[in-house]
């Protein structure tokens, strides 16, 4: 041993039975309602799901994801077979995008608009490749002049970037522009959608992406910890005829395809966690993409001009606004902290604070984004400004949030 501390003497006793509290007296007795940035509420189909376990291998499995493949090839808009669950955070599908496509003295050109943009940059580093980032303005969008620069300068093989920057509140709305432009000079574009998938439109294959990522627990409005992942078929071809496999084996798209394509083994999948995404992907698939994409614009739209006629003014101006998650800009000298713990405490919302930055954000990402749910957080924000002293019009806002709802759904 190198080690020059001291260790602790090995006590003889055996570990005695820890004295722990049943879940029930530390989780509130009416759960709190989730309109930060995800976790978001889960209809009630999916909870149910969610607390069945089935055989991972079997024929009933494989009808099950027989239909998770199908309908989401349906929500990201794709034709493309290689579509598959991994069993982890969205982190874990954008590290499985990214390590499957990207290795040692790959050119990737990553587009930064802030906290999550930059965790793809951060992972294209740690598989070897060679890394340029650009950049964006802050508060702004990708520039499409810049990024076409970039591209024609560095000559990426890959591109990355997040069509909704959930940490502030950034949306890329020239997403599609950016992979046509990016297709023409023969580089793939690999798209983070964790926020934003089924809250507005992406159509992977008109639009020309070849790797969409997707979490669980906002957009799906599932449980965190199943994520998804669609590869076009040149991406697949970059897979297919790689140099090596990919460090990462959890995260091995080939070794995937076994259990997502052939019915065989790879790991034990989440099983209820797959039953939960297939549930909420029904959902999406019951509703429909484009009724789904109205209901997000209108409550969206409704609560943000509820939070103007409020007094408080939004993060990001309109051009580059996120519907997906609002970001509300904190009157001076007050804490997002403080913010969300009192409305969490008092008002039984859930709100989020964000990375440095003065603001709070709420989510309008799936369940989110019903009427009541609306009504509640709107007022429990009012209510909170009140508490901590800072002059605001509630009734206006209210009154706002109400008209918008009405006129939008007309
Ligand atoms: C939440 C989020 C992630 C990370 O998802 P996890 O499930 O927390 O790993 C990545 N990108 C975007 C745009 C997100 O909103």
């Amino acid at each position: 041993m190198s080690s020059s501390r001291q260790s602790p003497p090995i006590s003889r006793e055996s570990i005695a039975v820890p004295t722990i509290k049943p879940l029930q007296q530390i989780l509130p007795s009416e759960p709190l309602l989730m309109m930060g940035a995800g976790p978001v509420p889960i209809p009630e189909a999916v909870a149910r799901a969610n607390s069945q376990v089935i055989n991972h291998l079997g024929a009933t499995m494989s009808t099950i994801i027989g239909q998770v493949k199908t309908m989401a090839r349906y929500v990201f808009q794709t034709r493309s077979p290689w579509v598959m669950g991994i069993a982890g955070p969205g982190s874990a599908a954008m590290e499985m995008a990214v390590s499957n496509l990207v290795w040692r003295n790959t050119r990737v050109l990553c587009i930064s608009n802030g906290y999550f943009s930059a965790r793809l940059a951060e992972m294209s580093r740690r598989v070897g490749a060679d890394v340029k980032v650009l950049e964006c303005a802050e508060k702004s969008q990708a520039d499409l002049d810049q990024v076409i620069a970039a591209i024609e300068e560095f000559q990426p093989e890959c591109i990355t970037l997040v069509q909704g920057e959930t940490s502030n509140t950034i949306c890329n709305h020239n997403l599609r522009q950016i992979a046509a432009e990016a297709k023409k000079r023969g580089c793939l574009t690999i798209v983070d959608a964790v926020c934003t998938l089924s809250t507005m439109p992406l159509e992977m294959d008109r639009w020309q992406i070849d790797a969409v990522i997707t979490g669980g627990q906002k957009g799906l409005s599932s449980i965190p910890g199943v994520s998804l992942v669609a590869f076009s078929e040149a991406a697949w071809e970059r897979i297919r005829t790689r140099p090596g496999t990919p460090v990462h084996w959890c995260l091995d798209a080939r070794l995937a395809e076994n259990f997502w394509h052939k019915g065989s083994y790879h790991y034990t999948a989440p099983v209820s966690g797959v039953l939960a995404l297939h549930e909420a992907l029904r959902l999406v698939c019951e509703e429909g993409l484009e009724r789904r994409f109205e209901r997000h614009r209108r409550c969206s739209g409704a609560l943000q001009n509820g939070v103007e006629a409020m007094g408080l003014n939004l993060y990001a101006p309109q051009s580059s606004r996120l519907n997906s998650v609002v970001g509300i800009e904190l009157p001076q000298g007050i804490a997002s902290s403080d913010v969300c713990a009192q409305i969490s405490r008092k008002y039984r919302v859930e709100i989020a604070g964000s990375f440095g930055l003065p603001i709070i954000r709420v989510g309008q990402m799936g369940e989110q984004c019903r009427a009541q749910n609306l009504f509640r957080t709107l007022h429990a924000i009012g209510c909170t400004m009140r508490d901590l002293k800072v002059t605001v019009d509630l009734p206006s806002a209210m009154a706002e949030l109400e008209s918008c709802l009405i006129d939008g759904a007309g």
